[in-house]
């Protein structure tokens, strides 16, 4: 009776590790996740299984074959030296165990063609994985930007995304430009070989990209787990990516 014949797909959401900073556990490590991530898959019809930070590559290559897609969620900054640089003044706090992790997790899921959705820092790594470079403070760009670190409830659009047409995210939205939240203050500078830009803010900041093999491999800047709830279009953003790990279940089993 508890076996189970669903093939719904199974999602794994790349965690964190935050320190407990009062009360008798005081210093102690925790797996951390926003629970706006785990419900974001539920509601879409994924199964999310939550990926703790781990070094072995052996067993993160295991990890990899559990699963149907990968979520990797926002987060520090991404260490800028896995791009060459130096860290900037501005550079914020960087966690260069979860930088590898997540590397060894992104490259072995795009070689096993397993649908990635990367979210805000997710973009980020997945960008840096294979090749490009980021802004380590969006100040870095001499120009007058936009507000990217909204003081608005999250789950409101902040700033404009107009989309890129042909690409899987115009397909997916069905719309020249959406609003999205914005909560960031690094974005990519040097795009990674093999990867197109398919939205941007009216600025010109890049806040979306996915690979050009049509696989299912897409970084978003904003933070669309934020925003299901009150938006139907990231429903049906969540529901494309769990159709994308559905279909691959399907084509597998
Ligand atoms: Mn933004």
């Amino acid at each position: 009776m508890f076996s189970s014949s669903s093939k719904f797909p199974i999602i794994g959401i790349s965690a964190s590790i935050c320190t407990i900073d009062t009360g008798s556990l005081l210093g102690r490590e925790r797996v951390f996740i926003g629970q706006d991530y785990i419900k974001a898959i539920i509601q879409a019809g994924g199964i999310p299984i939550v990926l703790p930070l781990i070094e072995s590559e052996d067993s993160i290559c295991r990890q990899v074959d559990l699963i149907d897609g990968l979520m990797l969620s926002g987060g520090y900054d991404v260490d800028p030296h896995f791009y060459g640089e130096e860290p900037h003044h501005l550079l914020e706090a960087t966690y260069r165990e979860r930088d590898l992790c997540e590397t060894v997790l992104v490259r072995a899921a795009a070689q096993k063609k397993i649908p990635i959705l990367g979210i805000c820092r997710g973009l980020q790594l997945i960008n840096v994985a294979f090749g490009g470079s980021l802004y380590q403070d969006l100040t870095c760009i001499d120009k007058d930007l936009l507000q990217h670190r909204q003081k608005t409830n999250l789950h409101e659009g902040a700033h404009t995304v107009d989309l890129e047409k042909g690409t899987i995210l115009e397909k997916i939205y069905n719309q020249e430009s959406i609003r999205t939240n914005s909560l960031h203050h690094q974005s990519i500078k040097k795009l990674a070989e093999g990867f197109k830009i398919n939205a941007k803010s009216r600025d010109g900041i890049i806040e979306g990209i996915e690979k050009m093999d049509q696989s299912f491999i897409l970084g978003l800047q904003w933070h669309p787990e934020l925003m299901f709830d009150a938006d139907a279009q990231t429903r049906t953003l969540f529901r494309a990516f769990i159709d994308a790990c559905q279909t691959r279940v399907i084509n597998d089993k």
